[in-house]
């Protein structure tokens, strides 16, 4: 059974649930010793590639360097500029710097907390090269209002997809497709909180294009496609057996996942719409919404109190995320001219998430709204 301790993501609950199929998955890998480069990996990537309905799915060791290899495929040189939204998590800027890219900041809205159209479209120069949008806390961000932009530009966008797996975008002309394969690339985590989380680090990177698929693999393997010959410098970064077993279990319950935290949303909504001192989160109403977060914004309440008010009744809450990018210490060479954030500057005050997982309880979910009220 899972502890009676609330927590933000319940990991262990979850398990519980699956243990004799995980575990099963996990001594097939044993029995193996194919740790690398096992069936299971090519096995995951093409059930991930039906479930996404993508021509390719690469695995590799992370999301951050699913991001990187991305990058590097697109074959961006350096002072090339990347615009990526201020209010994310550190990962998405941190590879474009690492690369000797020049990032980009660019505010959000302040609804749905994902890239602001209308600031990307001023945020254009000559030299931008990519645009990476982030499906934040498990919806799309605006992809029909991105795409054409970019596209105008001739710019190719990667979808920083970490927080969305499973989220399906519908266009405003009819069709849908899954978060991460509309952009040129896709990439996502599976990091163990993620909605399709492993048991230690993961990642893949998704694109429809033959070409770019070829250059991913041989990036991610050592700038290699025949062994040791290497025909550019790439990286050694990959998604390792076990965890491809593991996640070929759960890709299985990803959908069951994907409605617990849905219902688990809707049902926080019903208690805290009405409430003057609270934002529920907004939906895109052209996305799924899979909440990979359950994140509201506060109205004229000490954030701090609200906290340790809640952790006095066991729960927990977290701040996703208290610095906007562009007053990272990290980041002070890239502030551009002054330049004011006004709505990540706000929400990085205001955000509260809440606990959001697959196990939460009717219960459970009441006594945290309940807790959560009885504060104002
Ligand atoms: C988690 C995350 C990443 C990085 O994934 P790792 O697997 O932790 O490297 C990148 N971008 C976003 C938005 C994330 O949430």
């Amino acid at each position: 059974m899972s502890s009676d301790k609330i927590a933000m993501c319940d990991l262990k609950g979850q398990y519980e649930k699956i243990k004799h199929e995980v575990d099963a998955a996990i001594h097939n890998v044993l029995n193996t010793t194919a740790f690398v480069k096992g069936q299971d990996v090519g096995g995951f990537q093409d059930e991930l590639a039906q479930y996404i309905d993508v021509k390719h799915v690469i695995g590799c060791a992370n999301g951050t360097d699913a991001l990187q290899i991305a990058l590097m495929a697109l074959g961006l040189k350096p002072g090339d500029e990347v615009i990526t939204p201020d209010f994310t998590f550190i990962a998405t800027v941190e590879v474009v710097a690492l690369l000797g890219l020049t990032p980009v900041l660019v505010d959000v809205r302040p609804d749905t907390y994902t890239l602001d159209p209308q600031q990307l479209e001023r945020a254009i120069s000559p030299r931008t090269k990519a645009i990476i949008p982030v499906h934040l806390f498990g919806q799309c961000a605006d992809v029909d209002e991105i795409m054409r932009i970019a596209n105008k530009h001739g710019i190719p966008v990667v979808e920083d997809n970490a927080q969305a797996l499973g989220a399906r975008y519908t266009f405003a002309n009819g069709p849908s497709r899954m978060a991460g394969t509309m952009g040129r690339v896709g990439t996502t985590s599976f990091f163990p909180s993620k909605n399709l989380g492993c048991y230690g680090d993961g990642g893949a990177i998704f694109t429809d294009d033959d070409a770019l698929a070829d250059e991913i693999r041989a990036i991610a393997n050592h700038g290699m496609r025949v062994r040791y010959h290497h025909d550019r410098i790439g990286v050694n970064s990959r998604l390792d057996t076990m965890q491809a077993a593991i996640l070929r279990v759960k890709l299985k319950h990803l959908d069951a996942y994907n409605q617990a935290r849905i219902a688990a949303a809707d049902y926080y909504d019903s208690r805290f719409a009405q409430c003057p001192h609270l934002n529920v989160p907004q939906r895109n109403p052209q996305s799924t919404h899979i909440f990979h977060q359950y994140t509201l914004t506060l109205k004229d309440v000490d954030r701090e109190l609200l906290i340790s008010h809640l952790s006095s009744f066991g729960i927990p809450s977290m701040v996703y995320y208290p610095i906007p990018l562009h007053n990272q210490k990290a980041f002070a060479p890239y502030a551009q001219n002054n330049q004011a954030f006004p709505v990540s500057t706000e929400l990085a005050q205001t955000v509260l998430s809440l606990p959001m997982h697959t196990e939460l309880t009717q219960e459970t979910l009441q006594f945290i709204a309940d807790k959560l009220l009885a504060f104002f």
